[in-house]
């Protein structure tokens, strides 16, 4: 039996240029708004628990569109707990039984698709095409751990060996995992390791972000209508400090995180300095994503993808471009077209079709955004920013702005938001150039453009970037065919969405029989 699958292809999208396929989708969210989950309580064994609560507040327009039971110590208790007793049932339920709960799961994530689009726009603020696309990759998500567990968790491998003995290599779940997601993918990002912690065979624990419980309510409710064993995934809404308890804890086997580079450290403090195992962190964050630009790139392919990759989804996307490189010759015209096309972005209420950038998470984020946009105003150094359209609230909406800098080393921190910065090069100095890139320790994503293979490999040679773009953007990776992820403060791998992301959720165990 062909353990691949090769059957198994992404789910499909929706044409918005489509008048018939974009009134279905309208329709589809509209009855699906009357689905949305709008209290997420800690869920534990299947069972809800109460928690102190709080408003979950919607960044598109400041309303209320829900609240939160946040975690305390007896729902992280009960939590560990159930996990405990529900580890060993499921790491040797047949991983062919494991992946057909997630394959269950991708339908009922396909069936529920409008409600989870109304809960990506309302809670977090997502554009209808983003919040589609989130719903895709969550899907692809379970089907192609789906297929990994099956192919890498069944009898096993046998190795090679002398006559008279049989070696088995086996992988099997490790016990606890912890998953900690962020706002930016509250979907996507939440179910891929909750989906690979499990296809893997462990009992998770999961905590969404603050900001978005709502929708990861929705999706633990429908992973326990798929066949996921209630114990085996509880749910611990809440903040920083539930993740911090629960990764201190000595039964925790694993942690998933995905987020800053500031809490994936502190979460590796904590492993290291707290009794019990020595467990795997597997941290996804985020980078100073530059993308380089030769005399040679195509100056409309260039504006096109600076705009898209800086941008769109209100550049919350770890991806983002946030430091565009361009060769001094032809840096003003290409700033010009960029600009220009930046200016061409439509900013409003992310529910409506025709909008590319919606507003960013919360009052925290616009604050800090405003401030760098000030700030560089300030020194002389704010080349353009888009204004608000009449009608669209200040509320939490950053419109887009390019900053210039001096060199990619005045660049110290990743700007989560829709700001670029731009800086320039000489012709000859682009080994200089790939060294202060390299110079501030992230690897995430990377853009090239340049119609010069050798320029092309010498650029890819010199640099650890975890995913490499070359003459197109820089976001968007898509399971199984671009497993995504980065290096040093990027994070540790392995790529979601790629063959090696199940292993490191799995022990390896080698059994040698005397035959
Ligand atoms: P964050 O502040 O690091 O939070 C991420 C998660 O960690 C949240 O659930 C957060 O809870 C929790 N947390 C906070 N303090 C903790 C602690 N001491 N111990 C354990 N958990 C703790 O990141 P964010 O603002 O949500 O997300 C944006 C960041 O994620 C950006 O840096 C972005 O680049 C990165 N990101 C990376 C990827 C990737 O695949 N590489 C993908 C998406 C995003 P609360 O929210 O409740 O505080």
């Amino acid at each position: 039996r062909d353990l691949y699958a090769p059957s198994r292809v992404n789910s499909p999208g929706v044409e918005f240029g489509d008048e018939t396929a974009l009134a279905s989708l309208l329709a589809e969210v509209a009855t699906g708004q009357t689905r949305v989950l709008k209290r997420a309580q800690p869920i534990i064994a299947g069972k809800p628990a109460s928690g102190q609560a709080r408003p979950v507040v919607s960044p598109v327009d400041g309303r209320e569109v829900g609240t939160v039971d946040e975690a305390d110590v007896a729902s992280i208790e009960a939590a560990f707990a159930a996990a405990a007793k529900a580890f060993q049932p499921w790491s040797t339920t047949p991983a062919t039984t494991r992946a057909e709960a997630l394959e269950q799961l991708a339908d009922l994530l396909e069936h529920e698709r409008g409600a989870l689009i109304a809960l990506l726009a309302h809670e977090a603020g997502k554009t209808l095409d983003d919040a589609v696309s989130e719903v895709r990759e969550a899907m692809d998500f379970c089907r192609y751990y789906a297929v990994e567990a099956r192919r890498q968790f069944g009898s096993g491998q046998i190795m090679p060996g002398p006559t008279g003995e049989e070696n088995r290599l086996v992988l099997r779940g490790r016990g606890t995992i912890i998953c900690i997601s962020p706002w930016n993918f509250p979907l996507a990002i939440f179910l891929g390791q909750v989906a690979a912690a499990l296809a893997a065979g462990n009992a998770v624990i999961a905590k969404p972000a603050e900001q978005t419980p709502l929708i990861a309510a929705l999706a633990v409710s429908l992973a326990h209508k798929a066949g996921i064993p209630p114990g085996a995934l509880s749910l611990l809404p809440g903040d920083g400090r539930v993740g911090a308890a629960l990764v201190g804890d000595s039964r925790v086997a694993g942690v998933a995180f995905t987020g800053s580079t500031e809490v994936a450290t502190k979460i590796n403090q904590t492993l290291a300095a707290r009794r019990g195992p020595i467990v795997p962190l597997i941290a996804e964050t985020g980078g100073i994503n530059a993308m380089i630009v030769d005399a040679t790139a195509l100056p409309e392919q260039v504006s096109d993808d600076v705009v898209m990759s800086a941008f769109r989804s209100a550049g919350q996307r770890c991806s983002a471009l946030r430091l565009l490189c361009l060769q001094e010759d032809v840096a003003e015209r290409m700033l010009d077209m960029v600009r220009g096309a930046a200016a061409e972005l439509k900013i409003g209420d992310p529910r409506d079709p025709s909008v590319h950038v919606g507003p960013v998470i919360d009052g925290e984020a616009k604050q800090r955004l405003d401030a760098v946009v000030a700030r560089a105003k300030a020194e002389g150094r704010l080349v353009w920013q888009a204004g608000l359209p009449a009608g669209v609230p200040d509320g939490l909406f950053v419109p887009p702005a390019i900053v210039r800098v001096a060199s990619p080393s005045d660049l110290t921190e990743e700007v989560f938001g829709p700001v670029l910065h731009v800086t320039t090069w000489k012709a000859g100095q682009l080994p200089a150039l790939l060294d202060a890139i390299a110079a501030n320790g992230t690897g995430l994503t990377l853009g090239i453009h340049s119609r010069i293979d050798q320029v092309q490999e010498a650029i890819v040679e010199r640099l650890n970037h975890g995913n490499v773009y070359v003459n197109r953007n820089m976001i968007g990776a898509v399971v199984g065919t671009q497993p995504f992820g980065g290096s040093g403060l990027s994070g540790t791998g392995p790529k979601a969405g790629g063959p090696h992301y199940l292993a490191r959720f799995a022990i390896e165990q080698v059994v040698s029989v005397n035959t």
